[in-house]
């Protein structure tokens, strides 16, 4: 039960962010004033009802309470629009309504997330926190329970690919094993997988994180992989052609989350390119390939790699490639995990600073052209110039000529260029 309490006080928490960020929201236009003085009554009726049937009447199924917190959902909407477009509709009065009706909403749905949790081996160990309050899974309480919202984050979005490893519990510890833990002898183990483990007050047991070749290091190396595709006209004018860039981060050990990630542990951070202009998938596909084959040429490593990505369709298509399926004869194992892009954010970072990028070879060549034609202009003015003498009309077209030339063509030089010559 107390578990049950605490979870209520989460999607609570959650709730009331949903209002807060309303009221500080830049106001949505549409609706007047006065349509919104009927919109405010109405919903002041839906919450005085709803508000019988979620705090009064106590003995209703869990059921029947279901139906009236959809119901609630769809008033909390309508709550949020007028509070985000006129505050002054909503009295202190009704406010502290709302804020009761949200609290015993809050605790039914925490009883709905308890009955799911039970479907979990240790399921009483998930801990949702980590579900609504990172990232945004929580805004989506205004149309879903709170218990679909945990299912949904629970599912195992991990792929593992070579030697596929199941992680197992103990019916009582607080840590996760391989099947042949050496301390978990004699004890019974309940197969788990890796996503779950997430959301659970779990660490990994010294079976894991411990293991150890013949010289003592570390078997297992986590690496975290981002990649982005840029336009090229954000950088040159009058191509719309794309760049695309990845950066990875290699760890020591086994590592669940990017903040565990230190000097002590990064073995290899790197950027590169790829010949890509639209598909990140493409991209990211690269980059676990020159990461694997650095991993195993550059760094001689090739035990348990585990490979975290923001892109959740390269987990279905990477191993489609014949040369991943021989690339991964090399290591004993290599598990390809999803993560979302803001639990990324080091390898992110990186990408974005240290930009490195190769152009294509058509917009290669068109510059290569341009700065030609450039150059064959500054040749013809130099012409003109030793021919007359001094500064003649000519001579300023041709400046003129050049200089719109090189605006368009070289955006991003120009104002280097304006200080040479204008
Ligand atoms: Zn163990």
């Amino acid at each position: 039960m107390e578990d049950t309490k605490k979870d209520s006080q989460i999607i609570e928490k959650s709730y009331k962010k949903i209002l807060q960020s309303a009221q500080t929201k830049k106001a949505r236009k549409g609706i007047s004033h006065d349509v919104d003085v009927e919109n405010a009554d109405r919903i002041r009726v839906k919450i005085m009802r709803l508000s019988v049937y979620l705090i009064e009447f106590t003995s209703q199924t869990f059921t029947e309470n279901q139906q009236h917190v959809r119901e609630f959902k769809k008033a909390f909407v309508e709550y949020r629009g007028i509070l985000n477009r006129h505050p002054d509709l909503i009295p202190g009065g009704l406010r502290e309504k709302m804020s009761n009706l949200i609290s015993a909403v809050a605790l039914h749905e925490a009883v709905g997330v308890s009955n799911m949790k039970k479907q979990y081996p240790r399921g009483e160990c998930i801990d949702i926190s980590r579900i609504f309050d990172t990232g945004k899974l929580y805004t989506r309480l205004t149309r879903e329970f709170a218990a679909d919202i945990v299912k949904e984050a629970l599912k195992d979005h991990k792929d593992t690919i070579g030697n596929k490893e199941t992680l197992y519990i103990t019916a009582t510890g607080d840590r996760y094993h391989r099947y042949d833990c050496p301390f978990c002898r004699g004890k019974k183990l309940l197969p788990i997988s890796m996503s779950l483990l997430e959301h659970q007050r779990f660490t990994p047991c010294r079976c894991l994180t411990k293991q150890q070749d013949e010289n003592g290091i570390d078997k297992n190396v986590t690496v975290f992989i981002d990649e982005s595709i840029y336009q090229l006209d954000q950088i040159f004018t009058g191509n719309n052609s794309g760049v695309s860039t990845f950066g990875y981060i290699i760890c020591r050990g086994m590592i669940t989350s990017e903040d565990q990630i230190s000097e002590e542990n990064i073995i290899l951070t790197g950027i590169d390119y790829c010949d890509e202009e639209k598909r990140t998938t493409i991209v990211t596909e690269n980059a676990i390939g020159k990461v694997l084959i650095t991993l195993a040429f550059g760094l001689k490593i090739a035990n348990h790699v585990h490979i975290k990505v923001d892109n959740r369709t390269v987990l279905g298509t990477w191993m489609n490639n014949e040369i991943s399926k021989q690339m991964l004869s090399m290591f004993e194992s290599v598990t390809l995990e999803y993560i979302p892009r803001e639990m990324n954010t080091k390898a992110d970072k990186l990408t974005r600073e240290d930009l490195f990028m190769k152009i294509s070879r058509q917009t290669y060549r068109d510059l290569v052209k341009a700065a030609k034609s450039a150059e064959a202009l500054t040749n013809d003015i130099k012409i003109q110039m030793e021919k007359n003498s001094g500064l003649s009309q000519e001579i300023e077209r041709l400046y003129r000529e050049l200089y719109s030339y090189r605006k368009n063509h070289f955006k991003y030089l120009v104002q280097e260029w304006e200080g040479e010559h204008f």
